[in-house]
């Protein structure tokens, strides 16, 4: 169904985010190594290939942010996926103190040589230069505000806050902020689904109650006892189609119009807003695919 996809490459692909993969190309040159923030929920469907293209020349380290946020065990399968493709990957929440000292140390892992060789040639002392990138919402401006220990960068709810260019500086470490940016097409309808549930698409331009709608579908396939559980659902009322299953969660939760019937709308918000929170649990919507058809994200030049 490549229409969902076409739709949305009209609608969503705005003017600042080509102006902000133009920046990308000018500052990536000057720049000793970037550092792209992925979503641990989604770690492919979160790589953005535009980030990629840019990035590839240069040392770069992955961090799967708000992995408070996903399933521990398949985190860890990722870690492994991206080591096995000789890719530097760290699991981070950023939102804890922690994550930014993660961060620094494995930075530090991955451009030891660079190091060395700086060292070598009496420049221990210049700082090193990352480039932060991401895609809207994937949490720079929490990492920023960690990793500086300070508000400087300001976090925000909603996706395409963080605009403009900052510099935000450690002791060891320049840390160059990039503005969110998404790209054109995507190669599928769940490239897009898994970036809409996670909140990386605006959701004014989505139809929430399909969202929904297919995120129950997904999270049960994968995670049934925590959706059976969050909204105390029994066998049989999980099974339903997907259209069912939500107007039975919103009617136990009372979510009703006059008349009885289910405010399916509320009902949808309600259920996006919470498997956000994490309400609903820990859950990864993304797996390593298998060895064989890896991709390869990690190319080396
Ligand atoms: P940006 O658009 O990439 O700058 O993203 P923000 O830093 O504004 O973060 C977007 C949302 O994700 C905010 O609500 C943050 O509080 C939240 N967030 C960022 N990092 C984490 C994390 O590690 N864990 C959790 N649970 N939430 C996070």
């Amino acid at each position: 169904d490549t229409r969902f996809a076409n739709q949305y490459a009209i609608q969503w692909f705005p003017g600042h985010m080509a102006k902000t993969l133009r920046m990308m190309e000018q500052e990536i040159q000057h720049v000793d190594a970037s550092l792209v923030l992925l979503d641990a929920r989604i770690p492919l469907s979160s790589l953005n290939p535009e980030i990629e293209r840019i990035t590839a020349r240069k040392p770069k380290l992955y961090a799967l942010n708000k992995a408070d946020l996903a399933d521990p065990a398949v985190t860890e399968e990722w870690i492994r996926y991206f080591h096995e493709a000789d890719a530097g990957c760290v699991a981070i929440s950023a939102k804890q103190k922690g994550g930014a000292n993660a961060v620094e140390a494995a930075i530090e892992k991955e451009l030891s040589g660079l190091l060395a060789r700086r060292q070598n040639r009496g420049m221990a002392g210049a700082k090193t230069q990352v480039m932060l990138c991401g895609i809207p919402n994937v949490g720079k401006s929490t990492f920023i505000n960690t990793f500086a220990g300070s508000a400087r960068a300001k976090a925000a709810d909603r996706p395409g806050v963080t605009k403009g260019k900052q510099w935000v500086s450690t002791e060891k470490f320049d840390l160059l902020d990039m503005p969110g940016v998404l790209w054109k097409k995507f190669d599928s309808k769940t490239i897009a689904s898994n970036l809409a549930f996670i909140g990386s698409i605006k959701d004014d331009i989505l139809d929430v109650e399909e969202l929904v709608m297919n995120l129950l579908d997904e999270v049960r396939r994968n995670y049934p006892d925590l959706v059976a559980q969050r909204y105390k659902l029994d066998a049989e009322t999980l099974a339903l189609p997907p259209y069912e299953l939500m107007e039975a969660i919103g009617r136990k939760r009372g979510l009703l119009v006059r008349g009885g019937e289910v405010n399916t709308e509320r009902c949808a918000v309600m259920l996006v807003d919470e498997f956000r929170a994490c309400k609903w649990g820990r859950i990864s919507l993304e797996r390593p695919p298998q060895r064989d058809d890896m991709t390869d994200f990690a190319e080396e030049d």
